[in-house]
């Protein structure tokens, strides 16, 4: 049948976090199964949207990119978003840093209400970690996050932490 007939919440979702951490490789990853190995920075898309069935509810996630604007987001990007991926680089110690100046700024612009998936990124490049994953469990804990490990590259995860904030928004909604 025809899903889009029968959409019962449409989440906005955005995608967060410093350039170059593959935001929109995993982004491409959820909504196409595709990774590309020679996008450039800016895509020019803005968002892509998948629907799935959570919990018996069919939802539209609308998902945000930043397409290359992380220094100028703007808080039209935040506006009415219930959920966001934040995402780091395992093999980017700086890009681990600044979640936290991140986590403040979703925080800043959503009255605290905003559910978030912390995801270190690049999973694959196990030899260039820098990023324990301990140290990335112990922030998420104390800050109240979700935490995912992945790989646009193979896709490991990303799926799973889409699908683990979708529930989570649809608890709260
Ligand atoms: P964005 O600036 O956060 O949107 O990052 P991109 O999605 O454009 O990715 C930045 C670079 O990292 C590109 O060269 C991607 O091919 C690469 N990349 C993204 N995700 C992965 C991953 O999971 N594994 C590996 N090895 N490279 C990745
Ligand atoms: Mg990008």
């Amino acid at each position: 049948y025809d899903m889009e007939e029968k959409i019962d919440y449409v989440f906005k979702v955005i995608v967060i976090g410093d350039s170059a951490v593959g935001k929109t490789q995993i982004l491409s990853r959820f909504s196409k199964n595709e990774f590309c190995f020679d996008s450039k920075s800016t895509i020019g898309v803005e968002f892509q949207t998948r629907t799935v069935i959570i919990n018996g509810k069919v939802i539209k996630a609308q998902i945000w990119d930043t397409a290359g604007q992380e220094r100028a987001v703007t808080s039209a990007y935040y506006r009415g978003a219930l959920g966001a991926m934040l995402v780091y680089d395992i093999t980017k110690r700086q890009s681990f840093d600044h979640v936290a100046k991140w986590v403040e700024e979703l925080r800043s612009h959503s009255d605290n209400t905003i559910v978030i998936m912390l995801v270190g990124n690049k999973g694959d490049l196990v030899d260039l970690r820098v990023v324990p994953t301990e140290d990335a469990i112990e922030f998420a804990d104390e800050q109240g996050l979700f935490f995912y490990e992945t790989s646009a590259l193979t896709g490991e995860n990303v799926e799973t932490a889409f699908i683990k904030l979708f529930e989570e928004i649809n608890r709260v909604v």
